[in-house]
């Protein structure tokens, strides 16, 4: 082991990456590498074509035995990318893994000042000699090692998270499903069918929901929502509301002392409730009970009380007998469970698209949703699988299709995305009225069809085959002939290069996705960030599309950005894995930039305690009564609140010390650029 100890001159090395062109194109690296050999503590500089290589690392860790060094630099790209890579090679060369620094000269550097070589190399160097004054104070830390809690929380159960859960729960990890609906599922279960292959939706859902209601490893936790979270990777406190539901599953009518009693889905209750609502399942263009059944084939068999809606007439209570399964008193319980990791599959909403008021949605009553559609054409929806126009009920023979509804849209109003699914059931939905509908032309407006998956582009083939009518250009505006109710559709056909009024019987609109409504309450319980554009944000989009920059936590399905079904369920079964890791491992190692507490310094004040955003803090009794402040290291982000706000500078911040962070200034104001 290289001595390190602070009394010791530093002797720092400064390794310089060209990234092909990336850095080298727009930064003088030969001047960099000159430069930073004047730097005051600097013992040896080269640069290399591609540091992050294995040959770019064995400089690094050569450099260090040879020279003697004391710490290292690497001026290359974002430490988001490289940082472990480095601490790596920094270790495997002698030194403690945390006497290393990283200078961003590629993503604050090159790529944002590619066309001022001069500046951009000037930069470059202030930003090295910053992180060489920094590196010279580096001291030896030692990761801290924390057991993980052998279970794990899924939070959402359409197809990705019971995928998640299925697949955790095969590796033999405790797994908490929860789900804010009264059944699993999720959309998946609102659709008839399922491209490119034409499965029914729901043959190859519920076969999926019934394993995931018997695994043995799997608490199902349905009508729940996430209240509190605390703790860190390895040891999450997790605070779940069962909302009262008012109907006992049999479980927990024998736990009450029940016998024989609870819900077994006889549905007698349903017919005599007197309270009639819109159904949210079937878009609303069915009626509900207040107390109802959320889809037939239900995962659990359970019935739920809207408690919003009902009028505690007791009807249902009196139906339902000796079975006792009602209790229109129940109140919300909160349970705690603890989990080592975490997969957020929150799903995704429908964009408002009566917010593009051009398309006359919830204006003109045959102009619907393509979700509306999916229940209309589903044997299983409101008017049994027969397609009609809601406004007189009768077969439409002309059905327009109007894709990017709400996506790939600048306006303001709508998203800038593509909602990467939408061309793709689009053809189905054509498919399907050429199918059942004899005589019936399905038209699709679109920009461009995006039919990238396997077997994709050859089933937009097909569909042209079938007899598809396909129209390039955007729609403009849709208009309702006031008798008809025939809606007139115009566009640009781009292909003829001329306007177009075509007569539609039924429009559908292919809305746009969007973040679910509980996105961001999620994301602050859970530490996430999100997207400019309000999607869930994983750690690196192609190295990491699973995890997020909060350790133990991690994503699946359309909450991280849309995409269709055997995307999400790929990347629930690549979230499981990453979620089991730490699981079976044991023990994950925290990185040391804890706070620490001077104690001499302490006044005790106590003034820090509530600051902290985690609760890490508390006052500890020393000898003669005086009270010092005491860190928990593994709730201790390294946030630095407290160490900023302590009068008295009774805190140390491990690896950003009061002291480096002033070489850090000094270098950069008083080392001006040579
Ligand atoms: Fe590119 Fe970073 Fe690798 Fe250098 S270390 S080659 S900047 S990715
Ligand atoms: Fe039947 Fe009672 Fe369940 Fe209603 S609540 S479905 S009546 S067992
Ligand atoms: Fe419906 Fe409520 Fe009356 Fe039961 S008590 S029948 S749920 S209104
Ligand atoms: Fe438009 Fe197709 Fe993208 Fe959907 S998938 S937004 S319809 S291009
Ligand atoms: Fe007060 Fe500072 Fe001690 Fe906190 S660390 S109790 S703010 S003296
Ligand atoms: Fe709490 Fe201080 Fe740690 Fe931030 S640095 S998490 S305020 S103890």
């Amino acid at each position: 082991m290289v001595d390190t100890t602070s009394t010791k001159k530093p002797r720092i090395g400064v390794f310089v990456c060209h990234c092909g062109t990336n850095i080298a194109g727009s930064i003088d690296v030969k001047g960099l590498v000159e430069y930073a050999k004047t730097v005051p503590n600097v013992a040896f500089a080269q640069d290399y074509q591609y540091v992050c290589s294995t040959p770019g690392q064995k400089i690094i860790t050569d450099a260090i035995e040879k020279e003697k060094l004391t710490g290292t630099v690497v001026a290359a790209c974002s430490p988001r990318l490289h940082e472990p890579t480095f601490r790596t090679a920094t270790k495997e060369g002698g030194l403690n893994q945390f006497r290393f620094e990283m200078a961003n000269i590629r993503e604050q550097g090159s790529w944002v000042h590619m066309h001022d070589r001069d500046a951009a190399t000037d930069k470059a160097k202030d930003a090295v000699r910053i992180a060489v004054a920094k590196a010279a104070l580096l001291q030896d830390l030692e990761p801290k090692a924390v057991p993980v809690e052998k279970a794990a929380l899924v939070v959402g159960a359409g197809i990705a998270g019971m995928q998640a859960a299925l697949d955790l729960a095969n590796a033999g990890i405790k797994t908490y499903l929860v789900e804010k609906n009264p059944s699993i599922g999720g959309r998946m279960s609102q659709l008839d069918k399922t491209f490119p292959t034409l499965d029914c939706s729901q043959c190859i859902l519920t076969p999926k929901m019934v394993d995931v209601g018997r695994a043995p490893n799997i608490e199902l936790m349905t009508y729940s929502e996430i209240d509190a979270v605390e703790g860190y990777i390895g040891n999450f406190d997790v605070t779940i509301r069962k909302k009262a539901r008012g109907v006992l599953s049999m479980a927990e009518a024998e736990a009450k002392g029940i016998s024989g009693g609870g819900c077994n889905g006889c549905g007698d209750c349903e017919p005599v409730c007197p309270v009639i609502k819109p159904n949210p399942f079937e878009e609303g263009m069915k009626p509900r009970k207040a107390i109802y059944i959320y889809h037939p084939q239900v995962v659990p068999l359970l019935y739920t009380v809207d408690f919003d809606s009902c009028i505690k007439c007791n009807l249902c209570v009196t139906v339902c007998g000796d079975k006792k399964a009602i209790d229109l008193e129940m109140k919300d319980e909160l349970i705690k469970v603890k989990v080592g990791t975490v997969i957020l599959a929150i799903g995704f909403d429908i964009f408002p698209v009566e917010n593009k008021r051009e398309w006359g949605y919830k204006q003109f009553e045959n102009v619907v949703t393509s979700l509306e559609f999916e229940r209309l054409i589903c044997a299983s929806g409101p008017t049994g699988g027969h397609l009609i126009r809601p406004s007189d009920g009768k077969e439409p023979k002309r059905i327009g299709f109007v894709l990017c509804a709400g996506s790939r849209d600048n306006t303001g109003i709508g998203k800038p995305y593509c909602s990467r699914f939408c061309c793709m059931y689009s053809l189905k939905h054509a498919h399907q009225i050429i199918e059942k509908m004899p005589g019936a032309i399905p038209y699709i407006f679109y920009m461009d069809i995006r039919s990238f998956g396997k077997m994709y582009e050859e089933f937009y083939y097909r569909i042209q085959d079938e007899g598809a009518k396909f129209i390039r250009g955007r729609v403009a505006n849709i208009l309702e002939d006031p008798v008809t109710k025939n809606l007139h559709v115009y566009a640009e056909d781009t292909m003829l290069q001329r306007p177009m009024d075509m007569e539609m019987d039924l429009v559908v609109l292919a809305a746009a996705v969007q973040p679910a409504a509980l996105t961001d309450k999620t994301r602050k319980l859970f530490g996430v960030s999100c997207s400019l554009d309000g999607w869930l944000l994983e750690a690196h989009p192609k190295l990491n599309p699973c995890g997020t920059t909060t350790a133990g936590v991690f994503l699946a399905g359309v909450c991280q950005g849309p995409k269709d079904i055997p995307d999400a369920v790929a990347q629930a079964e690549g979230a499981a894995s990453a979620a089991s890791i730490p699981i079976h491992r044991g023990e994950v190692e925290l990185e040391p930039f804890f706070a620490q507490c001077i104690e001499e310094k302490c006044a005790g004040c106590g003034m820090c305690i509530n600051l902290c955003p985690y609760q890490a803090l508390s006052l500890v009794d020393k000898e003669a009564g005086k009270k010092v402040m005491q860190v928990t290291e593994a709730k201790c982000k390294g946030c630095g609140t407290c160490g900023a706000f302590c009068p008295g500078g009774a805190i140390w911040m491990q690896h950003f010390s009061t002291p480096q962070i002033v070489a850090q200034i000094d270098a950069f104001l008083l080392g001006g650029v040579k």
